[in-house]
């Protein structure tokens, strides 16, 4: 069931357009988050929606009429708004800010009820702000006043709640606290949410779609994992980001990665490469650190979708891949080994080994035996990201003691030293080329 349609919408602040060409439905039930840089036309287009600010072209319709249509105590009963402009009302109590969302369904000189006040109460509580229902809202914290806001909008028991940056004021405890009552109000009661948010993860964790806005139009929309990619988020923001899954929910995770320092020297010439054996975005900083280096860079073998497969991919290595979630197999395994002939090392990062990866180990042996220097990060040892019973550290225990004919194998605390390891070898393979020359 739609409820609302927004049917090809532009709006404009006298001649400056703010929207232009804006299509999309809401149905009964829809989680909807929409995200953008800073102007791209986010607050104009809940406006638009919430009957405030009429569009110059098309039109929205609320349950199938121009909201324009229709007389605004009854848009005002099905449809409630969060703003966040800092607007405070004046000498009103936090309760009497919460009853005000009964307006809408009294009659013109009706008086709220016990059960309204009661009703109030309830939601003032499920904001987590009922203690402060007698103080003035103007003497509390703004998170507070975004709370007692949400209260109102949830008084007037809307189907469609429409809210903007909502928890942009909230520590985090909150921010999840709003987000899983309204989310619960959706599921449960299906209450249609469009949630303006600057936090793209909280937008990804809890939007069943994400409508990406640039310059008053829809850049990109659909579900989480559709729009939050790199290719979006650099056209939208122009930043660099890392996309990776998230480790307990599986949605997208996006990383801000720090942007490039205009005034760093220009990268050193070309060194050799150097293979990493990665898993579990434990290998990133290390890449990037040897790519700032000037090492190019192969990498594997990874499950596509893992943050060091996307690292490694961004900073072009080629990457030995696994599909998503699967088990490194045999063969995959001999194609890592064939990755890091020709490398200059291979470096085992400290990543944690579950059934599915061992044969990174192994691989990692294969390479020792045939003479490839490895360097091993142990961090804070194997112990603690074993997840094989015990196999995983015999194995590294094994083959961080390895000796023998050409063995040659580093054993490192941390990342910096592990990059120390790597230009030493670089420097004595620069020394025994050199003598073999002047041999
Ligand atoms: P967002 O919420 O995505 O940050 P807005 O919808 O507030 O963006 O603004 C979209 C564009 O419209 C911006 O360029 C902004 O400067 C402009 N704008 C917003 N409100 C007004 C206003 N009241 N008068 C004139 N221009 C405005
Ligand atoms: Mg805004």
């Amino acid at each position: 069931m739609i409820r609302i349609a927004v049917n090809g919408i532009s709006c404009a602040y006298g001649c400056f357009p703010a929207l232009d060409g804006v299509t999309f439905e809401i149905a009964r039930g829809d989680f909807t988050g929409i995200i953008g840089p800073n102007g791209s036309g986010k607050s104009t287009l809940l406006r638009a929606m919430s009957r405030v600010l009429k569009p110059s072209r098309g039109a929205v319709l609320l349950d199938g009429r121009d909201v324009y249509a229709q007389d605004p105590r009854s848009v005002a009963r099905r449809l409630a708004v969060v703003e966040n402009d800092g607007r405070s009302e004046f000498g009103f109590t936090v309760l009497d800010l919460a009853l005000m969302g009964r307006l809408p369904h009294l009659g013109r000189f009706q008086r709220e009820s016990a059960a309204d006040v009661e009703m109030a109460r309830a939601c003032l509580e499920s904001t987590g702000i009922l203690h402060l229902e007698g103080r003035k809202i103007t003497e509390i914290s703004a998170g507070e006043r975004q709370r007692a806001l949400i209260a109102r909008a949830l008084v007037q028991e809307p189907e469609i709640l429409l809210m903007d940056e909502p928890t942009s004021f909230l520590d985090i405890s909150y921010q999840i606290d709003v987000m899983d009552l309204v989310s619960r109000l959706s599921r449960e009661k299906g209450l249609s949410v469009v949630v303006v948010l600057h936090d793209l993860n909280l937008a990804s964790q809890y939007c069943g779609s994400i409508i990406l806005m640039k310059d008053g139009r829809v850049l990109a929309s659909g579900a989480p994992g559709d729009v939050l990619n790199q290719a979006n988020i650099r056209e939208a923001y122009g930043s660099e980001v890392m996309v990776v899954r998230h480790p307990v929910h599986g949605r997208p995770h996006v990383i801000v990665l720090p942007k490039p320092d205009p005034a760093a020297r220009p990268r050193p010439v070309e060194r050799g490469r150097i293979h990493v054996i990665g898993g579990g975005a434990m290998a990133t900083r290390l890449m990037g650190m040897l790519s700032a280096r000037g090492f190019s860079l192969s990498a594997g073998a990874l499950n596509v979708g893992d943050g060091d497969w996307s690292e490694a991919r961004r900073l072009g290595a080629t990457v030995v891949e696994v599909p998503p979630f699967s088990p490194i197999t045999e063969s995959d395994m001999k194609g890592n080994v064939e990755a890091m002939v020709g490398s200059l090392a291979v470096v085992l990062a400290n990543i944690p080994f579950g059934p599915g990866n061992l044969r990174n180990l192994e691989a990692a042996a294969e390479a020792a035996a045939m003479g490839m220097p490895l360097i091993i990060v142990e961090g804070d040892g194997v112990a603690c990201r074993d997840y094989t019973g015990g196999k995983a550290a015999a194995s590294l225990q094994r083959l961080a003691s390895a000796q023998g004919d050409g063995i040659r194998v580093t054993r490192c605390p941390d990342d910096e030293a592990a990059v120390l390891a790597v230009e030493d070898l670089e420097r004595e393979r620069g020394a025994v080329v050199s003598g073999e020359g002047g041999d």
